[in-house]
């Protein structure tokens, strides 16, 4: 068992690193339990062009890596591994514990950072086709999709968002939405509507997807919602854009409130859970901004709560 650690960050997106610095830099040397894939949805993207302070734009990997460069300069410690199980203490002052490959870390407080990832369709030939036309990220991928039929799956802002920017590329972007009514705001809506190569196909939902003789996805079979009726798309590319599932497995059962989709509850404006001296930052709570600006201010308000709780509260005995 290790020493008694101030505290233990799980998760290394914007919200995590911005913790990790200011917990750093208040000097509590923060430990960040990174994950294999850290950086978290931003190393997926390319261009970051509404980051404050980047007039040029700057890289989604490249930002991340400096916001651990940043945090790494005053102290905080790393570990390129998964946070497994938490056994959180319910009490004020209690010592809660991080399971990381074969080691438990004992900390005073946690912060909570493990974002939120890609909701899937859960249809034959997702996960097989995934990376071999099946994305979900067209900022990331569209490019790759130049000329070609594509569709989006999802009928919200982030669908019309990836549609719009898929349709700069692609020869045409089918949005396929499972009701005739969309969720996305009216302005992102009309916006889509007025994009030439963007066509609309309601209410139909994706029941396979199937590749080619190359292994690459060639066509998505469909099902109308309401009739039954099938129907054949060609398509070289299929963008899924149905929200995101917040990655909070390891919390559940240890007291710490989760909505219906599995967000973390905080109270009210703070980060804090409600498990004396856990707190929760960025996607994980989020489901409404899920911005990188906004993650890395939660994750900033996370670490000043974290300061405050740790002078204010005694070490249980
Ligand atoms: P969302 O608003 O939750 O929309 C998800 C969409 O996916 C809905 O249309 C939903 O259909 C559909 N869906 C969910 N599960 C599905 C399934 N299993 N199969 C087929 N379709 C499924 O998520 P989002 O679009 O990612 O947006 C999240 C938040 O970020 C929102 O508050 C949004 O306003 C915000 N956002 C804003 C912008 C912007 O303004 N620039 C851009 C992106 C996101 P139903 O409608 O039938 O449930």
């Amino acid at each position: 068992m290790s020493e008694i650690e101030n505290v233990v960050i799980v998760g290394s997106g914007p919200a995590g690193y911005t913790a990790a610095l200011y917990t750093a830099r208040a000097e509590l040397r923060p430990v960040v339990v990174e994950g294999f894939m850290w950086g978290g949805l931003l190393q997926e993207t390319t261009d970051v062009e509404n980051f404050p302070g980047f007039p040029a734009g700057v890289m989604g990997p490249e930002l991340m890596q400096q916001m651990r460069d940043q945090a790494e300069r005053f102290g905080s410690r790393f570990i390129t591994d998964q946070a497994t199980a938490l056994e959180l203490a319910d009490e004020p002052g209690g010592v809660h514990r991080v399971h990381v490959g074969g080691e438990i870390l004992q900390t005073r407080a946690v912060v909570l950072a493990m974002g939120a990832e890609h909701r899937k369709v859960g249809v034959p030939g997702e996960e097989l086709l995934s990376g071999r036309g099946v994305s979900y990220c067209a900022t990331c991928d569209a490019a790759f999709f130049g000329g070609r039929d594509t569709l989006i799956v999802g009928g919200g802002d982030s669908a019309m968002e990836e549609a719009m920017f898929l349709a700069k590329f692609a020869s045409k972007v089918t949005i396929v939405h499972r009701r005739d009514e969309f969720r996305a705001s009216k302005i992102m809506l009309e916006r889509a509507r007025t994009v030439e190569n963007i066509e609309w196909l309601t209410p139909y939902v994706v029941e396979d997807f199937a590749a080619g003789e190359n292994g690459a996805l060639e066509r998505a079979l469909l099902r109308h919602a309401e009739t039954g009726e099938a129907r054949e798309l060609p398509v070289g590319g299929a963008f899924i854009a149905i929200g995101h599932v917040p990655q909070s497995e390891i919390v559940v059962g240890q007291g710490v409130s989760l909505d219906h989709e599995g967000h973390v509850l905080v109270d009210g404006r703070s980060t804090r859970t409600a498990v004396p001296g856990v707190f929760a930052a960025g996607d994980l709570v989020d489901n409404t901004y899920r911005q990188a600006i906004t993650a890395a201010g939660s994750g900033c308000q996370a670490a000043l709560d974290a300061e405050w709780y740790l002078r204010d509260t005694p070490l249980a005995s």
